[in-house]
């Protein structure tokens, strides 16, 4: 079945960034068969008519499981963050609490024109999250959460974890034409053993996927780290032979140069994180200073018990304004935040092949925008980047597609049913918290 949107300002994110107005973009069984004129008759046809049409936003470091404590972990350092709440709060979400947490949070994604993510579960319920990427229609990778050193809360068993995390491989990487994948997900090196990290690459390697963890995000962390490895996270990480360009850190805040050479020298890609850092104290990620040196990385929100949001268009924003006051005002210009949430988010994940720019052949991951609201007035007299980092909202996204399937329009959700999931979320929510007042 074809699809036609019809005469929108189209930002390609092609190699030569063309941006084209009054375009169609045409769609057959979920790829882009022509920007721009096409002999065909379409089946279905959507008026783009001052649309801006953008490839969908890639966000590679989502928690999908803590959109429910939203709210409940604000004002904490990392590391009474992860021990004082979000710990016993994964322990206590059971399968209802993970399916509520998980189609909330894809439901803001969506809604906020976000099409891509790369997950890190929870220990337990991982295959809940993956029945909701099969249900929702979102692109993504997800993956067990892995933990095995000893702590209060979450940890398991290392044979045991590695052992589910192949099941779920096997059942869940590669489904629906590929367009759910599976990337094993030890937590960081103070909650993982060396041989978990280890067995998550062989994982990784065997399923040709990536190893998700968390890295350099805290002074905390990098001292704790040193206290137990003698080596800061990213350099042991280096030295166990997990870094290369199928491996993906969130953060990098605070990596010392010979850090930010390995990362550089091995390829190994990166994730920013601007509101989680700025809201957990963690520090600022030196995003020019990357640039500088090759890196590719993306930009995402985190999680919602971190951030609070899981807006694509907000975390542009701040990762843009945060690098300029210690960079100077031309540092990670709007062109280069936009290309970060795209293109490059694509190449963090080695989907830059099938996502990330709007072009013939790649998958139609597409996302409008409606630019008549007050503060797009005058939007096509400045440049558009600069629209779409420093003015854009979520609220402006009027249509979400993934894979030529329209997931939401004018305020609708096809796949999700909203009402049931804000119904359901308050009770689930005490029966959690009834879980952790018995667990003390
Ligand atoms: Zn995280």
């Amino acid at each position: 079945m074809t699809t036609r949107i019809q005469n929108a300002t189209v930002v390609t994110m092609n190699p030569q960034r063309e941006v084209l107005n009054n375009t169609d973009i045409w769609i057959d069984d979920r790829i882009i068969i022509a920007v721009g004129d096409y002999g065909g008759e379409a089946r279905k046809t959507i008026d783009g008519s001052n649309m801006v049409a953008i490839p969908g936003l890639i966000q590679p470091h989502i928690h999908l499981c803590q959109t429910l404590f939203r709210g409940l972990a604000d004002d904490l350092s990392l590391l009474e963050w992860l021990t004082k709440r979000i710990w016993p709060l994964e322990t206590a979400l059971n399968a209802q609490a993970m399916r509520i947490s998980s189609l909330s949070a894809v439901a803001e994604l969506i809604r906020g024109g976000t099409t891509t993510i790369l997950d890190m579960g929870s220990l337990r319920h991982t295959e809940i999250i993956f029945q909701t990427l099969l249900k929702t229609g979102i692109r993504g990778y997800a993956g067990k959460c892995l933990m095995d050193r000893p702590n209060r809360f979450l940890m398991e068993n290392r044979e045991e974890a590695l052992t589910e995390s192949y099941a779920l491989a096997r059942e869940w990487h590669n489904q629906d034409r590929g367009r759910i994948r599976y990337a094993p997900a030890p937590r960081f090196t103070l909650s993982a053993s060396d041989k978990l990290f280890e067995g998550a690459r062989v994982l990784a390697d065997s399923f040709q996927t990536l190893v998700h963890t968390h890295a350099a995000e805290t002074l905390d962390e990098i001292s704790e780290g040193v206290k137990l490895h003698k080596r800061p996270p990213v350099a042991h990480l280096h030295d166990l032979n997990i870094l290369g360009s199928a491996t993906v850190l969130a953060h990098g805040v605070w990596m010392n140069p010979e850090e930010e050479a390995i990362v550089a020298d091995t390829h190994t890609k990166l994730v920013h994180c601007p509101s989680s850092n700025l809201k957990l104290a963690s520090g600022l990620a030196p995003t020019p200073r990357w640039e500088e040196q090759g890196v590719n990385f993306g930009i995402a929100a985190d999680g919602a018990s971190c951030n609070n949001l899981l807006d694509g268009f907000m975390e542009m924003r701040t990762a843009a304004l945060m690098a300029k006051p210690f960079f100077g005002p031309a540092a990670l210009p709007a062109s280069h935040v936009f290309a970060h949430a795209t293109i490059e988010g694509a190449r963090v994940l080695g989907l830059e092949k099938e996502v990330g720019s709007l072009e013939v052949g790649k998958q139609a991951d597409i996302v409008l925008l409606d630019f008549s609201g007050m503060h797009h007035q005058l939007w096509r007299r400045t440049p558009i980047y600069n629209q779409l980092v420093y003015q854009t909202r979520s609220t402006d996204v009027h249509l979400t597609m993934v894979g030529g399937e329209v997931l939401y329009e004018n305020h609708e959700f096809s796949t999700l049913d909203i009402d049931e999931i804000n119904g359901l979320a308050p009770e689930v929510l005490a029966e959690v918290l009834r879980r952790i007042e018995e667990n003390s």
